[in-house]
């Protein structure tokens, strides 16, 4: 429906879409209303934005770590020596950086093993007894590999 204002009385007239662009009798006073043609809506609705993607979720808040004994016998996050030890211990058996992560192993591993029996409460003891064992072994893979590299040079120029 248009709706027309009559020019003589100011009613509102609603007018069906087909009389748009003719005249017609006002239905109060009886005078002449014409139709508007064209009504505003008759253009082409602007083409639509693309579609917003949606707002990527945020990734999901870390998982809170459990606190309790249990994990902690897991992980002893209380004996940092320990732990470094044992994750070094299990590194050094990447060959070329093996030899550097193995020494340190060893030593974390001892002082590890020792914080373990001043406060056994901050567990670690496996994983320092993992560094140590580790760290110790290839410590002489290693080492024993460069030295034998050392003196294969040298014994052959
Ligand atoms: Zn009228």
């Amino acid at each position: 429906m248009i709706e027309v204002e009559c020019p003589n009385c100011h009613a509102k007239l609603k007018v069906p879409e087909q009389y748009a662009g003719r005249t017609g009798k006002c239905r109060s006073c009886g005078a002449e209303v014409s139709v508007p043609a064209a009504v505003a809506p008759a253009t082409p609705a602007p083409p639509m934005p693309p579609p917003v993607p949606p707002p990527a979720y945020p990734p999901y808040p870390p998982a809170r770590p459990a606190s309790g004994g249990g994990m902690d016998a897991l992980i002893p996050t209380k004996n940092p020596c320990a732990l470094t030890a044992y994750y070094l211990g299990v590194f050094s058996l990447i060959p070329c950086i093996g030899l550097a992560l193995a020494i340190p192993a060893l030593i974390l591993g001892i002082k590890g093993l020792s914080f373990y029996n001043q406060h056994p409460e901050a567990k670690g003891k496996a994983h320092a007894l993992v560094g140590i064992i580790m760290g110790g072994l290839f410590t002489l893979i290693w080492g024993g590999l460069v030295l034998m590299m050392v003196l294969s040079a040298a014994l052959h120029p």
